[in-house]
């Protein structure tokens, strides 16, 4: 049996698998996980495999609203909305990273918001679908960036806590990263390792900085990997950049050609900060 047939085969059986499941487990929506999505039909998982489109079809009427809200609210910096927004917070502009684009603003005085919704979905590892909507989400972000040359990229990502990742049953950035290198035709690598203790969300902006440059390892033989080449590192929310700073710093002291940055969300920033 040659490659092709065995992937179409598997293919099929995933395919049929997913359809089964449809029957067996109401849909819910892939952001809120509480009510039925939209577009709640059989077609859902067909459109879900889509490379070239993201399917709206998986979100219910409250989430799918709220995500356009997200998406097409105004950056206060750069004045575009947050879907195409690539205003990169200090962490990252002091190391020569420009820009990173996201799909969504992120509001963290509304804890409720749809983007905090998706990523909370996403932290829980068994919602494949959500994992698989996250994928869509930001391979029609860096497509969108124009970028000709993303097969010949590779895709690594920012890595979770090894305590969080053995209190959710993995790295859900993991799982979304592999997804990605799929859509993204490119190859997807785990280049780090994150040996902090605490979480980084109950920290000041400095003690971010000094905790994730002290937590984040590069894993052994990566340098070989990305050494002359172009490297693209996503995580869910970009806050102050810290830990995507040092992770990107990790890969060019390692010999990359560059770094692009992307994230489902950018937490909103005001003019001051
Ligand atoms: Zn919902
Ligand atoms: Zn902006």
């Amino acid at each position: 049996m040659s490659a092709e047939n065995g992937r179409g085969i598997v293919g099929a059986v995933r395919w049929a698998w997913r359809a089964a499941s449809e029957f067996l487990y109401p849909p819910r929506c892939v952001c809120c996980r509480g009510e039925a999505p939209v577009g709640a039909d059989a077609g859902r998982y067909a459109m879900l495999a889509d490379p070239d489109s993201v399917s709206r079809g998986c979100l219910c009427a409250r989430c799918l609203s709220d995500l356009e809200t997200s998406k097409n609210e105004l950056c206060s910096i750069c004045g575009r909305p947050y879907c195409e927004c690539e205003c990169a917070p200090e962490a990252l502009v002091s190391i020569g990273i420009d820009a990173c684009g996201c799909c969504f603003s992120y509001d963290k005085g509304r804890r409720g918001c749809a983007s905090s919704r998706l990523i909370y979905s996403i932290k829980s590892t068994e919602n494949r679908d959500s994992i698989s909507f996250a994928a869509s989400l930001l391979a029609e972000r860096i497509r969108r960036g124009g970028d000709s040359a993303i097969s010949n990229a590779v895709l690594t990502f920012a890595p979770r806590r090894s305590r969080s990742v053995r209190e959710h049953g993995g790295d859900h950035m993991m799982m979304t990263a592999k997804q990605l290198s799929r859509l993204l035709g490119c190859e997807m690598i785990c280049a780090f390792k994150n040996t902090a203790r605490d979480a980084q969300k109950t920290k000041s902006a400095a003690e971010r900085a000094e905790s994730a440059s002290e937590s984040v390892r590069l894993r052994r033989g990566i340098s070989e990997k990305i050494s002359q080449r172009r490297v693209i590192l996503i995580d869910d929310i970009i806050t102050t950049g810290s830990t995507l700073s040092a992770c990107a710093s990790l890969l060019y002291d390692a010999g990359a050609d560059s770094v692009s940055v992307y994230a489902l969300a950018k937490t909103k920033r005001s003019k001051k900060e």
